[in-house]
């Protein structure tokens, strides 16, 4: 791929320290960098240096092709026997009133809803109680898939698998492989949070450990199935945690393959027993993202939730290595308004996402999970105008 000015202007500045230069020559000579590198950008690193970087990278993977999928999100409770400090969502220990509890027939009905809708996936994830068990999932995969067949059911994480397989007395590979033949496709990246100890301990010690999450994700990429991975970052975690979290992701990706997409996920502080914990700035997201793309030269994918983030740091992130935004969803998810999120109500048509794309500069293509081309958007014209969410203000000269 042809070096841009950028680039060049960044390899020529005589002010540039030789160690950061040195990690630049590496990424342009497709190199893998190395864990102190990786902390050493976090440490250093100044924003457009990363974003130079990155969006070489990017754009050497991808172009401008921009991803997104259309999915429906089922969160089949709030309520759940664990107590992550991060936690705006689980209800168990505090207003148990305002749980909710779905039963086998109330998630078929959600699934129902979405009948005569082009959606590809249906997203489940929620807290952990028993009544959800490896019988209970076993049958909704299997229901889901026999109702709708061209559905991808992606489901659960680690957490959950753990929590299930251990109540079933089964190991993890006989596990996976059941849910494997129940129906289930593939599973999202939630539950990783950050992997090393010392953080771990203090989040969410009683969950699933780093080891356990990624044991599970490799007996399910042994049979042939891909995941993704998420990172839980801007909290109480030093950068050298995020790097060894990102190290690990790297190291199971070169023995299995079978990460599909690396999502950072920003830590936010209401409603949560961290509401002290000051939040990332925009500029710390925009670093983050592109370290985790240089880092992760083995991933294909890194992608935006822009329901958490905003939409117009969803946009500047496509400049800092992002190459996929989640998604077209409408109001079934709580998990991030409930956290603080940006958007409260997020729903994003798919003419709204491929503007937001293409006003980025960017060439927004329509994918199922597994990254197959459903509708390439690049010359693509909708019937009726997008409705800006903004107001058009006369120029003045
Ligand atoms: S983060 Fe997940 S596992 Fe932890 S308390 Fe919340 S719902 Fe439960």
């Amino acid at each position: 791929m042809e070096v841009s000015d950028n680039f060049q202007v960044l390899l020529n500045n005589p002010q540039l320290l030789p160690e950061l230069k040195n990690v630049a020559e590496k990424v342009l000579h497709n190199q893998r960098i190395t864990f102190d590198e990786g902390v050493l950008l976090y440490q250093k690193a100044e924003l457009g240096y990363l974003g130079v970087l990155a969006n070489y990278i990017r754009e050497q993977k991808h172009g401008d092709k921009t991803y997104f999928n259309r999915n429906f999100h089922i969160e089949p409770t709030n309520l759940c026997v664990y107590d992550c400090k991060f936690c705006s969502y689980s209800r168990l220990l505090k207003q148990k009133s305002e749980g909710w509890e779905y039963t086998m027939e109330e998630m078929l009905d959600i699934v129902k809803k979405y009948d005569d809708q082009p959606v590809t996936e249906v997203h489940i994830v929620g807290g952990v109680l028993p009544q959800y068990d490896v019988a209970f999932y076993s049958e909704l995969f299997t229901r889901i898939r026999r109702h709708r067949p061209d559905l991808h059911v992606k489901a659960l994480t680690p957490v959950e698998y753990h929590y299930i397989f251990k109540k079933a007395k089964i190991d993890y590979a006989t596990g996976m492989q059941m849910m494997k033949d129940a129906g289930l496709q593939s599973i999202p990246g939630g539950g990783a949070e950050i992997f090393h100890p010392e953080v771990r301990e203090l989040i969410s010690k009683d969950k699933c450990t780093g080891e356990q999450w990624l044991a599970i994700h490799e007996e399910w990429h042994k049979i042939g199935m891909r995941s993704n991975a998420t990172m839980l970052y801007g909290h109480i975690e030093q950068f050298k945690h995020r790097v060894d979290h990102m190290e690990r992701l790297r190291e199971l990706q070169d023995r299995t393959g079978g990460f599909q997409t690396f999502i950072p996920l920003k830590f936010r502080n209401q409603d949560n027993q961290m509401s002290n914990v000051p939040e990332s700035t925009v500029v710390e997201d925009l670093r983050n993202y592109a370290i985790a793309r240089i880092y992760l030269d083995n991933f294909d994918h890194i992608k935006a939730y822009w329901a958490m983030i905003s939409r117009t740091t969803a946009q500047l992130s496509l400049n800092f290595g992002v190459d996929d935004i989640d998604g077209t969803l409408d109001d079934t998810t709580k998990i991030y308004s409930m956290a603080g999120a940006e958007e409260q109500n997020p729903g994003m048509s798919t003419k709204e996402l491929v503007e937001l794309i293409k006003n980025a500069g960017r060439h927004p293509i329509e994918r199922d999970t597994l990254y197959n081309v459903m509708t390439d958007y690049k010359d693509f014209q909708f019937a009726d105008e997008v409705k800006p969410r903004y107001y058009k203000l006369p120029v003045i000269n």
